[in-house]
């Protein structure tokens, strides 16, 4: 079984979406998660934010406007009028349900509601042309078996087992299709992974059932060696190791979900990333021996970051304290990216700020405490381990006219972070881009 997961662009028109079918091979089998429609998901968290501030009417202008590119889609999509038919039946339900939701008390939970419908409606969508075009194919609503628990961690185990009893129905079945994005969590309310989280879907999926290869079909080729938004002339990498992959998707490379490299990884199924625009270009491949001799493999940067610098000369030396700081930001469920030390400092970033004010008050008791807001990450991915050398320092060479706030370096083999004001960011990619390739 291969999974392929299609982004939004690569559902963002009747063309494309009738382009999927060279390349999904309908004689393989095959689960295919889909994301929403382009645009949809940042469409619906504004809906979503109008009715949480009680703007009923403007949410409903929102609807009625989003519905309209729906209108026009399915024009172009079907042929026949019974296929229009049931295709409008279809957005009538789910735009009727979003603007129902807004005449109850719209808490978060409706909002969560609000933002699943469009992997619902896209997956659908493509159930009916298929159905149109005489080519059979079964929807697993992902709502089944994609669950997470009360830490917002996917449960694999019980996804697999779900899964698995899914498929066993239709056991001579070729082609799936699943909704990417959406879940339940420990409550068993609908949630969803995060932003970009149909990657992570792929990757859970695949993992549950292990899978032959988890195939993320997008609109570039593959991971680049910098991030092609901010700079010119970036290289797709042909082969990565999951390590490489992991710490440039939790750092900032968009083309993948920042978790959704962890499950391929732990069950050990190779992801490849793939260009729906150019189906033929090699692409980026993640598995276990990816590692190529080259030294430098890719920039990537993170924004929205957040330091916490901890100043306490009484305590820092004494043993537990960093322990007693750390269970600060565990109790309220906020991981750290980054920490440097001194003898009577530490400095952390963090980019959930949900409980910043909670976690300020507490870090409080140990010293004077700094907050530094609108901080980049800029991550550096190599073979950083203890037998190359000369390495960091031609890192730290090409941002030397810049201010650094903070550099983590021996964390792990493969990365070099530096953390800097975000308005440094675009001269560090490119001023590291420029000497390092
Ligand atoms: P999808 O909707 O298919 O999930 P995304 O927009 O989430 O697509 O991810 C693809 C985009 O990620 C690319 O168009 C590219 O602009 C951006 N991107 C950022 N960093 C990288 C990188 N290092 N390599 C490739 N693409 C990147
Ligand atoms: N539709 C969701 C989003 O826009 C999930 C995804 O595209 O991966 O965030
Ligand atoms: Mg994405």
């Amino acid at each position: 079984m291969k999974i392929l997961k299609f982004g939004g662009t690569s559902v963002g028109s009747a063309e494309r979406i009738k382009g999927l079918l060279d390349i999904v091979n309908t004689d393989d089998r095959q689960i295919v998660v889909l994301s929403a429609v382009a645009g949809t998901t940042n469409a619906l968290v504004e809906i979503g934010q109008s009715f949480l501030l009680g703007k009923t009417g403007t949410a409903l202008d929102q609807i009625k406007s989003h519905k309209g590119k729906y209108i026009e889609l399915i024009d172009q999509l079907f042929a026949s009028d019974l296929g229009r038919e049931k295709a409008n039946n279809l957005i009538n339900y789910h735009f009727n349900y979003i603007s129902s939701l807004g005449n109850e008390m719209f808490t978060p939970v409706e909002e969560k509601i609000v933002l699943a419908q469009g992997e619902l409606m896209s997956t659908t969508l493509f159930h009916f042309y298929l159905e149109e075009i005489g080519i059979p194919s079964v929807l697993l609503p992902a709502l089944d078996f994609m669950k997470i628990d009360q830490d917002n961690e996917p449960m694999v185990e019980y996804i697999g087992e779900k899964l698995n009893a899914l498929l066993e129905i239709t056991p001579d079945n070729k082609l799936y299709i699943t909704q990417g994005f959406i879940c339940r969590n420990s409550f068993g309310e609908i949630d969803n992974l995060r932003r970009g989280g149909s990657d992570y879907t792929a990757s859970l999926v695949g993992a549950s059932i292990q899978a032959e290869e988890i195939q993320i079909w997008t609109d570039i080729d593959g991971m680049h060696n910098n991030d092609p938004r901010v700079v010119k002339n970036t290289t797709p990498i042909a082969h990565l190791s999951f390590d490489e992959a992991a710490e440039l998707a939790y750092f900032g490379a968009k083309i993948l979900h920042p978790q959704s490299v962890f499950p391929a990884q732990r069950y050990n199924v190779p992801v490849r990333l793939l260009n729906t625009m150019d189906p033929a270009a090699a692409g980026t491949l993640i598995s276990k021996d990816g590692k190529s001799s080259k030294q430098i493999r890719a920039i990537a940067a993170k924004d929205e970051i957040t330091a916490i610098h901890i100043h306490s000369s009484r305590m820092l030396l004494a043993y537990g304290f960093l322990r007693k700081v750390f269970e600060i930001f565990e109790r309220y469920k906020t991981p750290i990216d980054m920490i440097t030390t001194s003898e009577v400092a530490v400095s952390l970033t963090i980019d959930d700020t949900r409980y910043l004010g909670e976690i300020i008050k507490e870090v409080e008791d140990f010293g004077r405490v700094r907050i530094d807001h609108n901080q980049t990450i800029v991550c550096v991915v190599g073979d950083f381990g203890a037998n190359s050398h000369g390495y960091a320092a031609r890192v730290l060479d090409a941002v030397k006219h810049l201010p650094l706030q903070m550099i983590s370096y021996g964390g792990s083999d493969y990365n070099v972070s530096i953390l800097l004001g975000h308005e440094y960011k675009v001269e560090a990619l490119r001023s590291l881009h420029n000497r390092l390739f």
